[in-house]
């Protein structure tokens, strides 16, 4: 079935010549994960905000399950999408529980569920609770604080996945495991997940279909690794 559907979605912004991404359609299915891949610049970015509501295209249309994204509201959204980002993006203020705990919040779960929630999705990214539940970000390495990332991306448990170059602030070791980690989560979670970068090895190994992307997000490839290898 077909989970995220973009048909001829332009993005403008207001300032400038070109778009940043023009006429992109593409179908996405239920429990895959595509990679965008492409260089800095070609609208990556730009899609996935459209995706999760966070920027209006200028034209087209997005569909979530079906749904025109632009009837969701933003309960709706945070129901079916988890964003995840580069550098983590956790609230500096906020604990790692809290961090990890601020959708369910969000979305009204009691108390006794979101705290054991919070165990659940440690546990799932590898850290032990007790350790580092009550901790800062600026307490954490950054692989962790990628980890707390995928994490509360994770926690509201949402069909759809948003990963924007999420491992992108990690050195090379730490950032094998964590896509090590993400493939052993997806292979029990069967999530729909996109995922950014620019980096052609990480795309081959996460994508069970990659788009290669040109300038304004034209579609220059969209196929299996193993077909685009061949190509
Ligand atoms: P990528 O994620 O592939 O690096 P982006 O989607 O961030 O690309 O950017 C695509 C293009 O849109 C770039 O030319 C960028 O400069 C431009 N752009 C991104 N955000 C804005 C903005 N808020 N206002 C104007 N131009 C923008
Ligand atoms: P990295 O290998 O990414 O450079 P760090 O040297 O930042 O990692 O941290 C190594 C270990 O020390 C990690 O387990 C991290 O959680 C812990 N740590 C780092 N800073 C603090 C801190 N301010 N308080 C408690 N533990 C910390």
């Amino acid at each position: 079935a077909v989970d995220i559907q973009l048909e001829n979605v332009t993005k403008r912004y207001s300032n400038t010549k070109q778009p940043a991404v023009r006429d992109f359609s593409m179908d996405i299915r239920a429990g895959e994960i595509v990679v965008f891949v492409g260089p800095s610049g070609c609208g990556k970015t730009t899609t996935m905000k459209m995706i999760n509501r966070l920027i209006e295209p200028s034209s087209g249309t997005i569909t979530i399950g079906g749904q025109d994204a632009l009837s969701l509201d933003p309960d709706e959204l945070r129901r079916r999408i988890g964003y995840a980002i580069q550098q983590a993006g956790l609230f500096p203020h906020l604990t790692v529980g809290q961090n990890i705990g601020m959708v369910p919040g969000l979305l009204g779960w009691p108390k006794p569920r979101i705290h054991a929630r919070v165990e659940e999705m440690l546990d799932l990214v590898g850290m032990d609770p007790a350790e580092f539940r009550d901790r800062f970000p600026r307490q954490l390495s950054g692989g962790q604080q990628q980890r707390v990332g995928v994490a509360r991306a994770l926690a509201a448990d949402p069909p759809v996945l948003l990963m924007d170059e999420p491992f992108g602030a990690v050195d090379p070791i730490t950032r094998g495991n964590l896509q090590d980690e993400l493939l052993s989560l997806q292979s029990e979670l069967h999530k729909t997940i996109v995922f950014v970068t620019h980096d052609f090895d990480e795309a081959v190994k996460l994508g069970d279909r990659i788009a290669v992307l040109g300038p304004q997000s034209s579609i220059l490839q969209f196929d299996t690794p193993e077909a685009i290898l061949a190509a």
